[in-house]
């Protein structure tokens, strides 16, 4: 594949910039500064332009394709999972004894079982992420997906990413720099904003209430806020359904639930959905007023976007259950289907006393330069990589290990990039990790909605072992087809 980023001089380069910063400030691809990094961050007005790739990151066209048919498959799965109390609970309580955060989710999880579940309907807003594999010697377009991990809860930059396509296509559009070959065609545009806003309004729809609102629980200080002012806005345009902003602390404070019902009220007003775009890190709780304020929006009749169940399932413990013989084939009876999902998974190992957990820790302690052990975390920042791995294996004891899984390093083939952060162009080489996102919604019964809902492309330089955008380690791009 021909190199976009190195066919061009620094005059074109600079033209680039100019036109992506304008684009980017008046469209809305925008995060607020750290606090006081600049003049800007001094008053609430100014923002800076969302960290971007300046060139689209050709991806191969049957990779991104089988990623985009197979996420309606992994949000029915993660649906199923969430029905089948026995295999949370086991894996749930081995992760307790070593794990509080989990402990505390799994014992919210269960106590609202024990009170009786209000709302039997759930809202499901995903992102399965991905880096491409390829064998030695395969051609760029052979390569396939293989899965990082499943986002069931809070998953973010579903319309930064489908602003910085749009951003693409206007580069191409206006300066045909990208190349005269490009078809713009190959830049495919993602819906994201729409297909999230329009699952919320499916679960409020279904909630059935004309004068409650969308909640959305948020962080507070969050610097992401526009990526999720966009879905804010796109549910009251084109659904004329209002979205109120809470953090759990605020729940706590102004919430309370209709005795009879147990509809959940803030202040005066009704709560149709809420929707988590925070509550999934420890710092998300420093006290026990958000947990009391996430304890009561779970107990409520609102819609939960996600359940506790659904987060749980997100879970990397999970994940690695799943890849383990004979485990998917429990949730998916259909073979094909089985096949397909199976294909997209790489090696994922436990690290608990069971034969294969010894095994991959003696084999982690003789070599871990191609695995990553990840924590039951979500948010970037988290994870140990090779050497480290050894350092880190020493110091737990054989039970501490089981709050951990080991994974094979995906090496996704390397391309360049010059990337847009603050407003400065970074030369850089880089790889690449797809989001897919999925909208499910499901009444008790039977599944209302099961969807695929944009995608987006995180790039970061190959120096850097994460790839988290808000974590400063990587920036959003857009796929260009090949
Ligand atoms: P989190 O829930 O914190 O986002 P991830 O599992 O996505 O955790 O890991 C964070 C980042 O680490 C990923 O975005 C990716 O850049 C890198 N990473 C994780 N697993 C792998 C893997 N198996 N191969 C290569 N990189 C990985
Ligand atoms: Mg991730
Ligand atoms: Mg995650």
């Amino acid at each position: 594949m021909a190199d976009l980023a190195s066919s061009l001089n620094d005059k074109q380069l600079a033209i680039l910039k100019d036109a992506a910063l304008d684009f980017a400030l008046s469209h809305g691809l925008v995060v607020r500064p750290p606090p006081s990094a600049d003049d800007a961050a001094t008053f609430q007005g100014g923002v800076i332009n969302a960290p971007v790739a300046l060139f689209p990151t050709p991806f191969p066209i049957n990779a991104f394709n089988n990623a985009v048919k197979i996420q309606p498959l992994y949000n029915q799965l993660v649906h199923d999972i969430s029905q089948n109390d026995a295999f949370l609970k086991e894996i749930m309580e081995s992760l307790s004894t070593v794990d509080d955060f989990v402990k505390r989710l799994y014992d919210l999880y269960v106590e609202v079982k024990r009170e009786g579940i209000a709302q039997s309907a759930s809202l499901g807003v995903h992102r399965s992420d991905y880096i491409i594999h390829l064998n030695q010697g395969q051609p760029f377009s052979d390569a396939e997906i293989k899965q990082v991990e499943l986002n069931t809860i809070s998953v973010s930059f579903g319309s930064l990413s489908s602003l910085t396509g749009d951003l693409h296509r206007y580069l191409q559009a206006t300066t045909g720099y990208f190349s005269d070959k490009i078809d713009i065609s190959a830049l495919p545009s993602s819906d994201s904003i729409e297909s999230i806003a329009s699952g919320l309004a499916s679960a409020h729809k279904h909630y059935g209430s004309k004068t409650a609102k969308v909640m959305m629980v948020v962080q507070p200080g969050e610097r992401n806020a526009f990526d999720q002012r966009w879905i804010e806005y796109n549910l009251l345009n084109k659904h004329g359904v209002v979205l109120i902003r809470k953090t759990l602390a605020e729940i706590a404070e102004q919430g309370r639930l209709n005795p009879k019902t147990k509809a959940l009220f803030i202040g005066d007003q009704e709560v149709s959905v809420a929707y988590y775009r925070s509550a999934y890190a420890t710092t998300d709780y420093p006290t026990e007023k958000e947990w009391d304020g996430r304890l009561l929006a779970e107990r409520s009749l609102a819609i939960k976007c996600p359940t506790i169940a659904y987060q749980l399932v997100g879970a990397k413990k999970v994940q690695q259950v799943l890849a383990a013989p004979g485990q998917l084939e429990r949730f998916v009876k259909d073979l094909e289907t089985v096949a397909l999902l199976r294909a997209s998974f790489t090696g994922l190992y436990p690290l608990d006393n069971s034969p294969e957990g010894l095994a991959a820790y003696e084999a982690a302690l003789k070599n871990s330069d191609d695995l990553v052990m990840k924590p039951q975390r979500e948010g970037g920042g988290n994870n140990i990589y090779g050497k480290d791995i050894q350092e880190a294996l020493k110091t737990l004891t054989a039970e501490q290990r089981n709050a951990y899984i080991l994974m094979d390093i995906i090496r996704p083939p390397i391309t360049k990039n010059v990337l847009l952060r603050k407003g400065q162009l970074q030369q850089a080489d880089v790889v690449s990790e797809l989001g897919v996102y999925g909208i499910y919604l499901h009444d008790g019964h039977k599944v209302i909605r099961n969807d695929n809902g944009g995608h987006l492309l995180r790039t970061k330089g190959v120096e850097s072992n994460e790839g988290g955008v808000a974590a400063g380690f990587a920036v959003i791009d857009s796929v260009l087809l090949v």
